[in-house]
């Protein structure tokens, strides 16, 4: 079942009176249980694409359908909703609160996203768990090595089930001990929640056979670098 389809998506940006073309007519689909990694070299436009892919970025013209909704023709507020609902976002400066515990960090999406405290501990317990990180629960999190917070991230990313989790770059700063941990967790997080996940990487290390591979190249999205 497609979670998210992308058809025709262009998007160009304004820069100095001239207007420059980083998405050329992209299409792109994810199904549920799907891992599909977006490669290309810094400045091809990863970012933008997913950006775009969520509605975190305007398009020049296409349409992205996810869980059924056209997200480009919904307002700000509608679409930060329906955002906050179904995607779970890991950056490469992971946004965690530096000064609120591990399990703070990981609680509080929940707790935003309107589950009780006690509900909200419970799930984050559980992730901290599978993440291998329930021994630095408590610890405070500027106290943590980089590849524990990349972890506590992705945990965070994943506590309220979105059906889709978008990844930029999220291994940039990790050894390849930790970078297996979070990839092996998502394999397993995305057959066990019916999601899909898409990351941006030029970590090709971190791509699984499974994986569906992209290319980005002078604006366009090729399957499989072809
Ligand atoms: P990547 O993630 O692959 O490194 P980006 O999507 O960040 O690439 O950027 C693609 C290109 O678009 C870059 O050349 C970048 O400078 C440019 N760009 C990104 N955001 C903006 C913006 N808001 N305004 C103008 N140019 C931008
Ligand atoms: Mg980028």
């Amino acid at each position: 079942m497609s979670v998210l389809i992308a058809s025709k998506i262009v998007k160009t940006y304004q820069e100095a009176g001239k207007s420059r073309l980083i998405l050329d007519n992209v299409g792109f689909s994810m199904n549920i249980g799907e891992m599909h990694c977006i490669v290309g070299p810094s400045g091809s436009g990863k970012t933008t694409f997913l950006n775009c892919l969520v509605g975190l970025d305007d398009i020049d013209s296409g349409r992205v359908s996810f869980l059924g909704k056209n997200i480009h023709a919904l307002s700000g507020k509608e679409v930060d909703k329906f955002r906050a609902l179904n995607v779970g976002f890991v950056y490469q400066s992971h946004h965690l609160l530096m000064d609120l515990s591990v399990l703070e960090n990981v609680m509080l999406a929940s707790v935003v996203a309107g589950q009780t405290v006690v509900e909200s501990k419970k799930l984050a317990l559980d992730l901290l768990d599978r993440f291998n990180l329930s021994h630095v629960q408590n610890s405070i999190t500027h106290l943590l090595s980089g590849g524990e917070r990349q972890r506590v991230a992705v945990a965070r990313a994943l506590i309220n089930c979105p059906k889709l989790v978008v990844m930029d770059e999220p291994t940039g700063n990790l050894d390849a001990k930790n970078a297996k941990i979070i990839i092996d967790c998502l394999y397993d997080y995305i057959e066990l929640e019916n999601s899909c996940c898409v990351v941006a990487t030029h970590d090709l290390s971190i791509i699984k056979k499974s994986a569906i591979r992209h290319e980005l190249k002078g604006g366009k999205l090729l399957i499989n670098g072809a």
